[in-house]
């Protein structure tokens, strides 16, 4: 089976096509600046050379219209006819209460994520637009939904109620909902695989840490807490999100004439590592500068990797103990030296990091030495494989 990834933003659609018989990965791309001056469509089939489209792009319809061009192409196509696409599966952010697992997509779900948009206003819609772009352009084959938010939808109460009054959760939806489920799911089931041991057996804290970033507490297999909240600003410090912080400092800015506009954009883009060092939103930039004696990007590197093991220890305790610590994402998956500095201090756990084994890069693997009662592994994510695989399980049980 051939399936169609798709993840739509507001002004971006990246894609991959994946032979699901193997596992493997067709083609994959990028249309960027949607509706912006500028548009192009990165297209890279694998095995053959990479290839740019620079036309304009009004809408997400326009991007596919080029994308579905592109796979078919003679020169950079990976497929004959579009007829070879046996289903899509669509990346959506926030499935509410609503979504405990993905679904096939109906008028049903759409109305259901229609009304979950008031949760995630910057990506739900734009989700909805690139599934409805795909259901005019490919109307007879079956759609997907795999939300971020749905692998934690087993949290208890007790970690997914905010101590507000009560009727704000029954009123509005707020309580925590967490993101990057899709990641924290997939990297936890490879930990087990890595582990030799079954998933409901194991005690995992999934350490996600990208540009955006989360720790999920994974205990057989459920997620029991996660950092992330209503919205993915909470947390851990980010690249630019500023994660938690004491929610009267809103107010306290609101009274100095910051707008909620400039309030808002200050804690998504230019706080986290950026607002800190100065220096970057990049963990590359801030570790280079903080190699070449630049304090504040040492005190940034500091705040993200400490909020990062104290979240580890809560976790710890959370699920009483813990079999295995998982880096994944960017940082977790690139960065010897920001795994060493989390897992210093955590000895107490059982953690013993393997300094030579730390070195790899990208790479799924054990960092931990041989006798660590703890394990410590770096596993890459895949969130598209994911996608694919609950695309297929879905449209196979539907048959
Ligand atoms: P992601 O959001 O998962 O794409 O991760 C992006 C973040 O990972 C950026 O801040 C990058 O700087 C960081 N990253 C990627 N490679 C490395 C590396 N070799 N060392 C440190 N940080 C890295």
């Amino acid at each position: 089976m051939k399936v169609l990834v798709i993840n739509a933003g507001s002004s971006s659609l990246k894609y991959q096509l994946l032979d699901m018989t193997t596992e493997t990965v067709l083609a994959k791309g990028l249309a960027e600046r949607i509706g912006i001056e500028g548009s192009v469509v990165k297209h890279e089939p694998i095995g053959k050379n990479k290839v740019q489209f620079k036309r304009p792009l009004d809408t997400h319809k326009d991007a596919l219209d080029i994308i579905f061009k592109a796979l078919v192409d003679e020169n950079h196509g990976v497929i004959k006819s579009l007829d070879e696409i046996d289903a899509v599966g669509h990346r959506t952010v926030h499935g509410g209460e609503a979504f405990a697992s993905s679904v096939l997509i109906s008028d049903e779900v759409i109305e259901k994520m229609e009304e979950n948009s008031v949760l995630a206003p910057l990506h739900n819609p734009a989700n909805l637009i690139g599934i409805r772009a795909c259901q005019e352009m490919l109307p007879n084959v079956p759609m997907v939904a795999v939300f971020d938010t749905a692998f934690h939808q087993t949290m208890p109460p007790k970690a997914f109620i905010y101590p507000l009054p009560y009727e704000l959760y029954e009123k509005y939806g707020i309580r925590k909902y967490g993101f990057h489920g899709t990641s924290h799911r997939f990297v936890t089931l490879q930990a087990a695989k890595l582990m030799g041991k079954p998933l409901s057996e194991l005690k995992l804290i999934s350490c996600h840490l990208g540009n955006g970033a989360s720790i999920a507490a994974v205990c057989h297999g459920e997620s029991i807490d996660t950092s992330m909240g209503l919205t993915p600003l909470a947390g851990l410090a980010m690249g630019t999100r500023c994660g938690d912080i004491d929610p009267e400092i809103l107010i306290f800015l609101r009274q100095r004439g910051y707008t909620t506009e400039e309030v808002d954009n200050m804690m998504n883009k230019e706080s986290g590592v950026l607002g800190i060092s100065g220096v970057s939103s990049d963990f590359r930039d801030i570790e280079q500068a903080a190699g070449e004696g630049n304090k504040r990007a040492q005190l940034a590197l500091d705040v993200f990797q400490y909020r990062v093991k104290t979240t580890i220890g809560s976790y710890a305790a959370a699920m009483n103990g813990v079999d295995g610590i998982i880096f994944t994402a960017g940082l977790g998956e690139n960065s010897d030296t920001a795994r060493a500095s989390i897992c210093d201090g955590l000895q107490f756990l059982g953690i013993e990091l393997d300094p030579e084994k730390n070195k790899v890069r990208g790479e799924e693997t054990i960092i931990s030495t041989d006798d660590s009662k703890t394990k410590v592994m770096i596993i890459p994510t895949n969130e598209e494989l994911m996608i694919a695989r609950d695309t297929v399980e879905l449209v196979e049980a539907a048959k």
